[in-house]
């Protein structure tokens, strides 16, 4: 049997979808400023993007990443293990560390690096590695290339945690992962009640926090939010979203991160990241201190269209951050209004089967510290119009 059968004809859901003029994947922008992009020759307001704080637009980011170019050139050509580490990198792991409140960081070139090589790298072949059945696709691909055993307990469900960890060897080593905020729902993980969960069982935990560096806690992320920084074991982030770069992290301390810098293989087996994006990162973690009413602002954003999309009688779930779902719960229906609101002038990102279970389909909005009163305005206005059209609200 010829292994590319199944290509044959391309995939067919994409070709379906493109047929009905209902394909919501792959639009390329042709210029992206912020809280506007620019398809063709048409203008959306964005909010179906991760910058949150509106730092790829900010000039000190964007002029950091031009003088690192011009500095180190536009590759490092080899990985951080061998010839690929700048004094760059080492300068933007200290500030990291000191920044979420752990003694030492790691610098991969992307998030999903972070989590396929530390959860691979710290679980072993006889231990457990427990995630949240929401936790995003890294964690997962971390734990399929890890050679321990994996369990996942129901989204949130602490219950089901504490049962799950009971029933684990007690003599076995144990890795509890879960998104410090949800990426698709935008709720923020109870860490207390994870945390008591974890010592009552022996169990370390790693948070990650790449959709709450930068938005929680002042900036710092979900251990700083609850003021729990000491009981969480390993923080990560990546630098796409708030930092507006490419990139990402795991903190923790001097001992573990030493031994996740030696057998990491996502980081070791990979090339480093690139001067441009460490200099970016960089300046985004300054912009951070020096410019902390973006971060105010960023919430006040969040907890305003929560309000207001709750009033208007949308379903957004339980979102506390600037992560709002707009659950719609019908596969056509998300679509449709998918396309409804790209008509109007608002972009927004479908999440369908398999991302999400077929009765919780739902458009994912997320803001941007930068967005106008006027645009958040408009965005209610079209919103409300489409919804009432599809009979969403
Ligand atoms: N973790 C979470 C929770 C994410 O949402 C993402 C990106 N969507 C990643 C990890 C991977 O990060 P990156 O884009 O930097 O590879």
């Amino acid at each position: 049997m010829d292994i590319f059968k199944k290509c044959q004809g391309g995939f067919a859901q994409a070709r379906e979808a493109r047929e009905r003029g209902l394909y919501p994947y792959f639009i390329p922008l042709t210029n992206n400023e912020g809280t506007e992009s620019l398809i063709g020759d048409r203008r959306l307001i964005m909010i179906g993007s991760n910058n949150y704080l509106g730092l790829t637009m900010h000039p000190k980011v964007r002029q950091a990443a031009i003088d690192a170019i011009q500095q180190y050139g536009p590759s490092c050509s080899g990985s951080r293990f061998l010839n690929g580490t700048l004094e760059l990198h080492l300068e933007l792991e200290r500030q990291l560390a000191q920044w979420v409140g752990k003694e030492a960081a790691l610098v991969f070139s992307t998030g999903y690096q972070v989590n396929v090589g530390t959860i691979s790298s710290i679980v072993g072949r006889d231990d457990y590695v427990i995630t949240d059945k929401e936790d995003h696709a890294s964690i997962v691909d971390g734990c399929r290339l890890s050679f321990g055993r994996m369990k996942r307990y129901p989204h949130n469900d602490l219950t089901s945690l504490e049962e799950t960890l009971a029933d684990l060897p007690e003599d076995s080593g144990k890795l509890v992962v879960v998104d410090g905020v949800f990426s698709m729902g935008g709720e923020i993980a109870p860490l207390p009640e994870i945390i008591a969960i974890c010592k009552r069982h022996g169990a370390r935990l790693m948070v990650d926090d790449a959709h709450a560096v930068g938005v929680l806690g002042g900036g710092r992320g979900t251990s700083a939010h609850f003021g729990v920084t000491e009981d969480v074991d390993l923080i990560m982030g990546t630098f796409s979203k708030s930092f507006a770069s490419l990139g990402g992290f795991i903190a923790g301390s001097h001992e573990a991160i030493e031994y996740i810098q030696h057998t990491a293989r996502s980081l070791i087996f990979s090339a480093s990241i690139p001067p441009a994006n460490a200099a970016a990162a960089l300046a985004s973690l300054q912009i951070m201190q020096e410019e902390p009413e973006r971060i105010q602002r960023l919430n006040e954003i969040g907890d305003f269209m929560r309000r207001r999309y709750r009033a208007l009688g949308f379903d957004i779930g339980s979102s506390e951050t600037p992560i709002i779902p707009i659950i719609i719960r019908d596969y056509q229906k998300t679509l449709l209004a998918w396309k409804r609101l790209f008509e109007e002038g608002v972009y927004t990102n479908p999440v369908l089967p398999p991302a999400v279970p077929p009765n919780l389909t739902l458009l994912r909005t997320s803001y941007i510290a930068d967005h106008t009163d006027e645009q958040l305005e408009t965005v209610l206005e079209i919103m409300e119009k489409v919804g009432k059209e599809l009979e969403i609200i």
